[in-house]
């Protein structure tokens, strides 16, 4: 299945004609500073305040509304709506009109050579999305005819669900002008389009409630057109504001195009919750549209909890996420459960066999070439003097490639390190060894990629305590300097991608989301610390780096995948655009971001997700292995309280009856199988700072 995208709905002449019906008068309206801006994109003001203007003075004054003021204010709206939508044969053009009155709209004169440009950005822009929106679950059957496009009563073929809003453009139009002329705009990030969005979902969620259906206005049908126009508005200009978000952390600095992204944490502004149907929360509708039949049988319902349990991925169009991934390894046999190709329910970490009760043997991988089977492969130990006899983080040294041992050097700036999930049969201690076909693996990449050494835990992490604990403390040292890490996941491993088209690229990108990889505690430390040069490994030990590959989705892709990089831009390059940007960066709040990042990731080791923890928020101190440990040396950082809101057990201490016992999500498995009960942490930037004491 593929879609048909947006631009098949409208013209390039409309789109023009958008533009010029909303040039600014010459001089722009004395009320408004708006003179120096090339455009302004915003919701209404007249449901917050009145402008009235005193005859004797001739000055203006704005008054704000009462709550009962601006409630009859609403409900005349939405009646408006209503009485637009009964008309069968024009409701399109009547419901367009009155929406396109809430959206104030000012572009400066353009010239037409500019205008054409305008037109071309957004075009491509409409070419990029799907020409519909997720549906909204109600039945259509009872809805008349004349509001559908043809005889099928289906969602796309229903009117106002197949249109391109005047709205959306001047959305796509104002987001084009700040491409052309560079600057802000109501799409990069302001909290104009947040309002728009956030008063279009009020909008939807009173009539959702039904507050309107008098006896005059009680045709359940009419609402359902009024709720289908508006939700299809809410839905697109959503997912844009992402995408603005996304392209806006892409750009071009020292005359090279690179990702510019400082901290670590999301802010995903302050989207209401409404109602798109009625008793159906817009939490429940996505978590319904990430379960859409285009998705394979072997995702697993816990990885996709990774994404879903987020708000900032409420109200996305998850069809083609699943179709990409579908398309690659879709037909791969599911690994959540023992005796089933169904993936596992998604409640608990420990009712899928990705994360939990799967039996692991080390070093039963092989590299492809291999002729050797599990068992009968002579592997390599350590050479434990030369170990011991380099001091600091060390590598594997890939000169000393043939022997009976490995030899090492020091880590550099010159190691691939190795980013691996234990259970995909890598692992192992130095001192039982690693299988030669890996270790030749490693030394032909490394060449590959220009260095001169590699590492992996499992030659470079001994088992005996003191040594594990010193190999420990250098690992973000060795991750955050390495000239490439190499991300191995069996999955991922299997992605040929001798023709790496955009379409391939951008299941890439879902694989990644998806992948074990991407879902265990330790490589997320790896990935965060090795975000300057990730490179995939895939099939035929070719390898493809994941920033350039993402720039590339970014730049051409879907704009419905493109929203998703926002859960991988934890392993995208670092680097602050300007040092304005870095002063105004709000305080860390490391504690929560990393915790929020590590609340669906499991690590198996106990104790090992403080470790984790500790490494990301203190990169140079030892880490702690103790919940209580932990706490107690955070004494004096701020934590988001929105960050404390979660179902995570906490701690049976005194003074620290508030500080969560993991880092995962909860401990315990619903006993109601169908309920479920867990609230994984989210660092919600907009909260208020705590001050641990
Ligand atoms: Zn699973
Ligand atoms: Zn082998």
């Amino acid at each position: 299945m593929s879609y048909e995208t947006l631009e098949g709905l409208t013209t390039r002449e409309k789109i023009r004609k958008i533009l010029t019906d909303n040039w600014r008068l010459e001089g722009g309206r004395a009320d408004l500073p708006i003179s120096s801006l090339i455009s302004r994109v915003k919701w209404t003001e007249r449901f917050i305040t009145t402008v009235s203007i005193n005859s004797a003075t001739g000055r203006t004054r704005m008054k704000c509304l009462s709550d009962k003021e601006r409630s009859e204010l609403l409900s005349k709206e939405v009646t408006n709506l209503y009485d637009a939508a009964l008309d069968g044969q024009d409701h399109v053009f009547k419901l367009e009109e009155i929406f396109g009155d809430l959206i104030e709209c000012e572009f400066k004169e353009q010239s037409d050579e500019q205008q054409a440009t305008l037109v071309g950005i957004v075009w491509s822009f409409l070419q990029r999305m799907p020409a519909c929106c997720p549906e909204l679950p109600e039945r259509l059957d009872n809805v008349p005819s004349c509001y559908f496009s043809s005889d099928v009563k289906s969602w796309t073929h229903l009117r106002v669900a197949s249109l391109v809003h005047t709205n959306l453009i001047r959305l796509l139009l104002d987001y084009a002008l700040q491409i052309l002329h560079g600057g802000g705009g109501v799409c990069a990030g302001s909290s104009d389009l947040q309002t728009i969005l956030n008063g279009v979902g009020e909008l939807i969620d009173l009539i959702s409630l039904g507050e309107f259906a008098d006896s005059s206005r009680s045709n359940p049908a009419v609402w359902f057109c009024v709720r289908s126009y508006l939700w299809s508005f809410w839905q697109r200009a959503n997912t844009f504001q992402h995408f603005a978000w996304v392209t806006r952390k892409l750009g071009t600095l020292d005359g090279v195009r690179q990702w510019r992204i400082g901290n670590l944490g999301y802010d995903y502004g302050y989207s209401r919750q409404f109602s798109p149907s009625p008793g159906v929360s817009l939490q429940q509708l996505s978590r319904k549209v990430s379960q859409t039949d285009t998705k394979a049988k072997n995702v697993c319902n816990w990885t996709l909890e990774l994404l879903i349990g987020q708000h900032i991925c409420y109200g996305l169009d998850f069809r083609l996420f699943h179709e990409r991934y579908a398309a690659i390894l879709g037909q791969e046999p599911g690994r959540c459960r023992s005796n089933s190709s169904e993936a596992c329910d998604g409640k608990h970490f420990q009712n899928c066999l990705r994360f939990y009760g799967a039996k692991i043997e080390n070093q039963t991988a092989h590299d492809v070439s291999c002729t050797y089977n599990s068992e009968s492969e002579p592997r390599l130990p350590w050479d434990e003097a030369s170990y011991r006899s380099v001091s600091g983080a060390r590598a594997v040294h890939i000169d000393a490639e043939t022997g009976s041992t490995i030899k090492y050097c020091a880590a550099s700036d010159n190691t691939l390190t190795i980013s691996h999930v234990w259970s995909h049969g890598q692992g192992g201690r130095p001192e039982e060894g690693i299988n030669q076909c890996l270790h030749r693996r490693y030394c032909a990449i490394a060449r590959r990629l220009d260095c001169d050494s590699y590492w992996i835990d499992t030659t470079c992490i001994p088992d005996e305590h003191k040594l594990r604990k010193e190999a420990i403390s250098h690992i973000n040292r060795t991750f955050s300097s390495s000239k490439a890490v190499l991300v191995c996941d069996k999955d991922l491993m299997k992605v040929d991608i001798r023709d790496l088209t955009l379409q391939l690229k951008e299941s890439i990108l879902v694989a990644v989301i998806l992948s074990d990889w991407n879902t265990r505690a330790w490589t997320l430390l790896e990935g965060i610390r090795g975000r300057s040069a990730l490179y995939i490994l895939c099939k035929d030990n070719l390898t493809v780096n994941l920033a350039d590959l993402l720039m590339d989705v970014v730049d051409k892709g879907r704009i419905d995948i493109v929203v998703f990089v926002w859960q991988v831009f934890h392993m995208l390059p670092s680097k602050p655009y300007n040092k304005l940007r870095v002063l105004m960066e709000e305080p860390d709040d490391e504690i929560g971001d990393m915790g929020s990042w590590l609340s669906n990731r499991p690590a198996s080791r106990s104790g090992d997700d403080f470790v984790i923890w500790s490494l990301l928020i203190d990169p140079e101190k030892p880490p702690y292995s103790d919940a209580v440990e932990f706490w107690r040396a955070q004494v004096g950082r701020l934590v988001r309280t929105g960050y404390l809101v979660s179902s995570t057990k906490r701690l049976k201490k005194k003074g620290l009856s508030w500080a969560p016992e993991s880092a995962l999500v909860t401990s315990t498995i619903p006993t109601d199988p169908t309920s479920l009960v867990s609230h994984r942490a989210n660092n919600a930037r907009r909260s208020e700072y705590a001050m641990i004491t």
